[in-house]
């Protein structure tokens, strides 16, 4: 007798490379640049180390009140998670059980077919139009029967923002399946369906604080629905792990929420160095979607994406590239710091003479 035929097998996500040289400028991972607000450091610095020794609050209530204090959404309505990668793996478990397929584009973020095949779910990608637009009208059950829909706005890695009010027409043209949004990017310079949320019942918006709130290693994402979506998540959540916040996280998470200064400034910052990046990239022959996000999906009119990655990735500068059709001629490049970005296209411009 052998087990192999009982073992779950998939084919793993990749993540982008962590590095262990601190010299090495790191475009590949979407993180913040800058540290994450002055009152987590505070926490951290107080923090006692006794009090590990305890389970942490398994609702982790203040870091959920402290996301409802500033997104006015009732405590009930919100769920919290290991990052956003594990608040989105909970939702395929909770609401991806139907024997129809799960839909998302065909370019996006590259987890969502493997929870699929992890849960067991039928899924079917829809091609991106040739300008990487999201063909949303594609996405209604009417045009693809479905169990699930699932959405990166703005997309990843494209980068491109949809309209909410396209959103919310998906929303509305799926009534018997749970639509997710994973906003993971919404704030640099997109607007989040959260508001739909009191209108439909089918809706979940999916958010990070890896990015826009510079806590990646904190590992916290959280999401918005309606109180029966969020009652059905927590009970799949306790009948898998009922301590999934540890206690640092909590504490650091609510901390982070309470400065909103700090994170419209880091916002602010990440936007003016990425649109003048675009410009940069632009005169040195580069093209790309308009991005709405904390990354450029670059690709250059002559030299192929990957000899610009091995090239970049020579000088130390890590960006993300994939082998795959349609967008092996593309990096994808984090908007790191203005110096860090001007090496890069100070290197750029003289591979590219
Ligand atoms: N969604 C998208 C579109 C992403 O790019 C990422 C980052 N890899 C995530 C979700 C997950 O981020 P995290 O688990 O750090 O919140």
């Amino acid at each position: 007798m052998s087990y192999e035929k009982f073992v779950r097998t998939v084919v793993p996500y990749v993540p982008g490379e962590q590095p262990k040289d601190k010299d090495i400028i790191k475009l590949n991972t979407n993180e913040c640049p800058y540290p994450p607000a002055p009152a987590v450091k505070k926490i951290l610095d107080n923090m006692n180390y006794e009090d590990m020794r305890l389970y942490s609050d398994p609702e982790a209530s203040k870091l959920v009140e402290a996301i409802s204090c500033y997104y006015k959404v009732p405590e009930d309505q919100i769920f919290v998670g290991v990052g956003s990668d594990d608040v989105l793996s909970m939702a395929y478990l909770t609401f991806f059980g139907s024997d129809k397929p799960v839909i998302f584009p065909d370019i996006t973020y590259s987890f969502y077919d493997v929870w699929a095949e992890l849960y067991r779910v039928p899924y079917k990608t829809i091609p991106l139009d040739d300008d990487f637009m999201i063909p949303l009208e594609k996405f209604y059950s009417e045009n693809t029967p479905n169990g699930g829909v699932i959405i990166a706005n703005p997309n990843a890695p494209v980068g491109i923002f949809e309209p909410v009010s396209k959103i919310e027409e998906v929303v509305a043209h799926n009534k018997d399946s749970v639509v997710i949004v994973d906003e993971a990017y919404i704030d640099f310079g997109g607007e989040s369906a959260l508001p739909l949320i009191e209108k439909y019942d089918n809706l979940l918006v999916v958010q990070t604080f890896s990015k826009s709130r510079a806590m990646a290693g904190m590992r916290i994402g959280f999401a918005f629905g309606c109180k029966k979506l969020i009652k059905y998540m927590k009970d799949v959540k306790f009948s898998f792990n009922s301590y999934t916040m540890n206690i640092p996280s909590i504490e650091m998470g609510a901390a982070a929420i309470s400065d909103d200064k700090y994170f419209k400034e880091t916002c602010a910052k990440i936007v003016n160095t990425r649109e003048r990046v675009k410009k940069e990239l632009s005169e040195l022959g580069f093209s790309f979607p308009d991005s709405k996000t904390n990354f450029l999906f670059a690709k250059h009119e002559k030299v192929s994406g990957e000899e610009l990655f091995n090239a970049l990735r020579e000088q130390k500068i890590f960006v993300r590239h994939w082998n795959k059709d349609r967008i092996g001629d593309y990096l994808r490049i984090t908007i790191g710091t203005d110096e860090q970005m001007d090496k890069m296209i100070g290197f750029l411009r003289e591979y590219l003479k």
